[in-house]
């Protein structure tokens, strides 16, 4: 059987980025995912022509030259502009919180007075060091905007109130005296031409996707120097929960990608991971919504948000190339349990605790690297993912 340098447990960005920055630098790396797919998280199926992010919508952005310069290697991205729309009970708002948000909420025409009204509300709450999401989220935009676009939307995604949040949550959000509704402050932002999966695919060297374990076949060979292997329908745990010995033994070294805590077992406890469940329809319509994300902010509409796909690219909308159907996915919120698919990590104080503990026993074990979303417990968006890879293939490779 082939010896490798590395496994990488995980084909999502975390594993794709380490696999093609090792094989660059002469190594074997022998990659496996127990899904049937590469791509982890940002996998794209493609259905009636529109790539549909199955597990949920990604939206490239960032602000590291690098790391942008890095992903244009494997793919060519768009121009699209994350504007989500707000759903409060039919009322329409515009994301994030900008001068078209002000406007429609209180009427306010003028930069001075959206300020006026935001420092009115906040000094009414009496909030002078926020200690939670809540106090947060009022002393950004004040109380309104909190009860109709915050506190419904957080609490179903989150599945706790919003006074237990940790406050960084909402300052993912931008707030702007601007009528500038694009969500993220980044200086790049874009989706992959072709989908998500295709750029994956481009990281792996294009390397046969197998199914199963016979190792030692597809391997591709990158820059004529190291190599990789991509298998899928590979579960790194057997029935017991146990990482697998035999397919540790293959490599020299394990980069695991996948929850932490799952790793040992669980056996210092579990931590908390919110889950999500899509429901995805194709319709008999050309245009659902008329943008790629609507958040539903009430607290009563069960789902957090409604993602139209084929707003995420161009040319679909355009006559004659128009395609009558389209996808739209539904995503509901849960508390992540035994057997779900974990998507966020719950990074409060209490799962920070727990996690430093998993930490430590990562640590010593001096052959596996920990990384990504999931292995490195962290809400990272993408591009932070790649960063995080990046800087461990410059300080181990
Ligand atoms: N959020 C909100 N209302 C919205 C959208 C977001 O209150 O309409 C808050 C919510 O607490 C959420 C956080 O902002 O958890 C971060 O949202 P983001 O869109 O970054 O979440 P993601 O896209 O990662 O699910």
């Amino acid at each position: 059987m082939s010896k490798y340098d590395y496994l990488v447990v995980g084909a999502g960005l975390y594993g794709a980025v380490f696999a093609q920055e090792a094989a660059k630098r002469g190594k074997k790396v022998l990659v496996i995912d127990r899904r049937p797919n590469i791509a982890g998280n940002v996998y794209t199926e493609d259905i009636e022509k529109i790539h549909v992010h199955k597990y949920g919508a990604h939206i490239f952005h960032t602000n590291e030259k690098r790391v942008w310069d890095y992903v244009q290697r494997f793919a060519t991205f768009n121009r699209f502009t994350n504007s989500p729309v707000a759903n409060f009970h039919g009322e329409l708002y515009s994301l994030p919180f900008n001068m078209f948000t002000f406007n429609r909420m209180w009427g306010v025409v003028t930069p001075e007075e959206a300020a006026e009204k935001i420092e009115e509300q906040r000094r009414e709450a009496g909030i002078t060091e926020p200690k939670n999401l809540e106090e947060q989220a009022i002393s950004l935009v004040g109380t309104d905007i909190y009860e109709k676009l915050i506190k419904g939307y957080t609490e179903k995604q989150w599945g706790r109130p919003c006074t237990e949040l940790p406050a960084f949550i909402i300052k993912r959000l931008p707030v702007r005296l601007t009528f500038d509704n694009n969500y993220f402050n980044a200086l790049y932002q874009g989706i992959p031409v072709g989908g998500y999966t295709k750029m994956v695919a481009n990281m792996l060297a294009g390397a046969t996707v197998q199914e199963g374990e016979d190792f030692g076949n597809g391997v591709v060979t990158v820059d004529g120097a190291g190599s990789i292997e991509v298998h899928v329908g590979v579960d790194f745990f057997d029935a017991e929960g146990t990482p697998r010995a035999d397919l540790k033994a293959l490599a020299d070294k394990v980069v695991y990608t996948g929850a932490i805590d799952a790793y040992f077992g669980y056996k210092l406890g579990y931590l908390e991971y919110r889950s999500v469940r899509f429901e995805t329809e194709l319709l008999d319509k050309s245009n659902f919504q008329g943008n790629a994300a609507v958040n539903y902010t009430d607290s009563e509409t069960l789902w957090t948000r409604i993602i139209e796909h084929k707003w995420f690219e161009f040319g679909k909308d355009d006559e004659g190339n128009d395609i009558p159907k389209t996808v739209i996915s539904r995503e509901y919120s849960s508390e992540w349990k035994p057997g779900d698919e974990p998507y966020y990590p719950v990074n409060d104080e209490k799962n920070g605790k727990l996690y430093e503990k998993y930490k430590k026993l990562a640590d010593a074990e001096s052959d596996v690297i920990f990384g990504g979303r999931l292995g490195e417990y962290k809400y990272y968006d993408m591009d932070k993912v790649i960063a995080s890879a990046l800087d461990m293939c410059d300080r181990i490779l």
